[in-house]
């Protein structure tokens, strides 16, 4: 079969949910039998969202491969699940990067380089890239941004071209547009979507299918004036309201019957019929009512709670599996060291510290690591949150304060926490991590053996330091186990405390791994010990009140 593409543009506002929207549309088309692959469009110039802040972008989600991307990469593999790779995301900075490479080459024999071909082309060519490297049947393509503004232009230009280059049967355009709603006369508005199909259409796309997102209830009439002012048929308006639960948005739009519309469209027959047993039984756990514990989540970047889409996302799972509702607590760790939001870290049933980079909020981030160790609350640290758990450890080992990561203290006495050899002599921020898969030996008789129920497993990584072999033994004498080993002996993936109900921290970052259908072996294993504490656990302050001496 030849390989169908299907083309998501944004109109009126960003930040609706396209990701989401292509990513279910991707399980619908995925549970009728079909291989598919979604793709995502960035017009910024950054050559990947790797070295931007958290606070622009949100989280940077880690492929197998090592390709820092795209949050809404995320909700493709956790919807569909499925693995994408690095052609998956594509940004304005790549494109250039390569043209201007060839150009310096000499690949275009003297040729004047313009935004149309050359640049066109390029966007093109990594289209086409997704299909031959996954198998993919249907590709799904989302373009960053909304309709109008000035960097989506050479994308918007590349995916017209497509539709004559592949062929009308196999491609088909949906335009994720928003129906604000007025509220003094109680109705919502559909002008800005006219509006921005009309802009879509003046570069020469006109929509095939509207997706209309609203935060209230769309009438039978809304639907039937869409279509007749976009000139799309009505079947083709997909009336969005914001659902309740996110993994609830497929089923809506099975509901909706869309499945079968765009392979009518495609030219294409249902492989098999739908099978939403196991989904519908997840969304009936979502909705059903249990007891809920409290994690405090201490992190850096916690105003916004995409920074950890991934974490958050892999708490939820988990949750489902071990029947508790997990209520996070979002705790900035440069608080906790001016002494404010203790009361939710002492609150907790279980404290989590995730990934991050840089000095801010380290000591805050320390101060509820030990907490959590002195208190015996259920622990888990990625990434960073190991390092940290490691400097907090031998802080206590060593009765010193003078041990760090040499990524705070370059001087620091014990540097429990230190660069590899070879990534010493790296000058270049971007791309220049340990990523992607690696392999992790577990060793027997540990917690994180326990929990994944087998001996070698493959997680993803993105970071530069590591734990400092010359500490392995004290720290293992005082009580910390290495319970996952990279296969050479030279790497630490995993360390947990004997003495402890649930210490236990990766260098790796197991969110990325986790679905909803298959929530990731260290998440739940922290949530049952979360639910086991829950209440039991003895809570005393580390911030010692002030003492009045008279
Ligand atoms: N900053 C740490 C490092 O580079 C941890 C990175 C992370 O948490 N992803 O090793």
């Amino acid at each position: 079969m030849k390989t169908k593409y299907i083309f998501f543009t944004g109109g009126v506002v960003s930040s609706v949910g396209k990701g989401v929207t292509a990513a279910a549309l991707g399980r619908v088309l995925k549970e009728r039998g079909f291989k598919v692959a979604v793709q995502k469009l960035d017009p910024y110039i950054n050559v990947d969202p790797g070295t931007m802040s958290p606070y622009q972008h949100g989280e940077v989600f880690v492929l197998d491969d090592g390709a820092e991307t795209d949050l809404d990469l995320g909700h493709y593999e956790r919807f569909i699940d499925i693995s994408l790779n690095r052609v998956c995301n594509v940004t304005t900075g790549q494109v250039y990067h390569e043209v201007i490479s060839k150009e310096r080459r000499g690949d275009y024999l003297g040729g004047t380089i313009q935004v149309i071909p050359h640049i066109t082309n390029e966007i093109k060519r990594r289209i086409g890239l997704v299909a031959k490297t996954t198998g993919a049947e249907i590709v799904l393509v989302e373009i960053g941004g909304t309709v109008g503004d000035i960097e989506s232009l050479p994308f918007l230009e590349a995916l017209r071209q497509m539709r004559s280059d592949v062929g009308r049967e196999n491609s088909l355009y949906i335009h994720v547009t928003w129906l604000p709603y007025i509220g003094a006369t109680a109705e919502l508005k559909t002008k800005p979507t006219q509006h921005s199909v009309r802009e879509l259409r003046s570069i020469g796309i006109s929509p095939d299918v509207i997706v209309a997102r609203s935060d209230v209830a769309v009438t039978d009439d809304l639907v039937e004036k869409i279509a007749l002012f976009c000139d799309v048929e009505k079947r083709a308006v997909l009336p969005m309201v914001t659902a309740q639960v996110l993994y609830e948005i497929p089923l809506l739009m099975e509901q909706l019957g869309v499945g079968d519309y765009i392979l009518e469209r495609l030219g294409l027959e249902a492989r098999c019929k739908p099978d939403w047993t196991e989904w519908t039984r997840l969304i009936e756990e979502v909705k059903r009512e249990k007891p809920s514990v409290k994690i405090a989540l201490v992190g850096k970047y916690v105003e916004l709670h995409d920074a950890y889409m991934s974490v958050r996302e892999a708490l939820k799972h988990a949750a489902l599996a071990t029947g508790v509702e997990v209520d996070i607590a979002w705790v900035h760790s440069a608080e906790l060291e001016k002494g404010r939001g203790w009361d939710l870290v002492e609150e907790a049933d279980g404290i989590l510290v995730p990934g991050g980079f840089g000095s801010r909020g380290i000591e805050g981030k320390i101060q509820a690591i030990q907490f959590a160790r002195e208190n015996k609350v259920p622990y888990l640290g990625l990434c960073l949150g190991m390092q940290l758990m490691v400097v907090e450890f031998a802080r206590h080992v060593f009765q010193s304060d003078d041990v760090n990561s040499t990524e705070f203290d370059r001087s620091t006495k014990y540097p429990v926490i230190d660069l590899m050899p070879d990534q010493r002599a790296i000058a270049d921020m971007g791309g220049t991590m340990r990523l992607g898969v690696y392999p992790c030996e577990l060793q027997p008789g540990t917690v994180a053996a326990r929990a994944y129920q087998t001996d070698l497993v493959e997680e993803r990584h993105r970071h530069r330091f590591e734990l400092n072999n010359a500490y392995r033994d004290e720290l293992y004498k005082a009580g910390m186990r290495f319970s996952g080993i990279s296969p050479d002996g030279r790497l630490v993936e995993i360390a947990e405390l004997a003495d402890h109900p649930f210490m236990l921290a990766t260098q790796f970052h197991p969110e990325f791994l986790s679905r909803p259908n298959r929530p990731h072996p260290l998440f739940v294993a922290f949530l049952k010990a979360v639910r086991e504490q829950a209440d039991v656990h003895i809570k005393q302050p580390i911030i010692e009140a002030v003492k009045v001496t008279v």
